[in-house]
């Protein structure tokens, strides 16, 4: 690797885990391999927007996760709904993309509305499963607040099902992952689903 590669890397993703001159060579020979020429006049930025956008797709954006003490002592749910995400499929480095709903009993401490959302794209900018996606937001909440109980629901769109395979356009995937009160008391866990999963429209 070139040094003023190794800088740009540095400089414009401190973050990131992607080699996007790797990226760029390999997305060259996926050209190749795919039958295209890559020396068409057409194709000559692609392999170059190809690591870029796989970059993009992998690299969180950074934020602080500052929590509050929970001065109020509010004991009733707090769910983000509709919380917008794109993901990238471990399986067939295909996009999938959808909706996030978050929500979280809370204990002694309680988070910034707008940060529910950052979580859901701390976990989504990966290689991932749906599942797993779900998962980690609950986890993480769990771990970082402490909460009484912590619910998320995930509905989402591949694209490795909807464009190839059994190719149903329109499918969509729903993961959930309850956690404490959300999980074990039947009444939360009922208010939890309705706020989370009620029809728009
Ligand atoms: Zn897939």
């Amino acid at each position: 690797m070139t040094a003023v590669a190794d800088r740009h890397l540095r400089v414009a993703r401190p973050l990131g885990r992607v080699d996007l001159e790797a990226a760029e060579a390999a997305a060259r020979d996926l050209l190749a391999a795919l039958g295209a020429d890559p020396a068409d006049e057409d194709l000559a930025g692609t392999p170059r927007r190809v690591a870029a956008a796989y970059a993009e797709l992998l690299t969180p954006v950074p934020f602080v996760p500052t929590t509050f003490p929970n001065d109020e002592g509010y004991d009733e749910l707090v769910v983000a709904r509709d919380i917008p995400f794109s993901s990238l499929c471990r399986r067939h480095l295909l996009p999938f993309t959808g909706v996030a709903h978050v929500g979280y009993l809370p204990g002694d401490r309680i988070l910034g509305l707008s940060k529910l959302a950052r979580v859901v794209g701390l976990f989504a900018r990966d290689l991932q499963t749906q599942e797993r996606l779900t998962a980690q937001v609950a986890g993480w909440l769990t771990e970082h607040l402490a909460p009484r109980g912590t619910g998320v629901v995930v509905d989402a769109e591949h694209l490795c099902v909807t464009v190839r395979g059994v190719q149903a356009p329109g499918v969509r995937t729903v993961t959930s992952a309850l956690r404490g009160r959300v999980r074990d008391d039947p009444r939360t866990r009922a208010e939890f689903l309705a706020l989370a999963t009620t029809m728009r429209g």
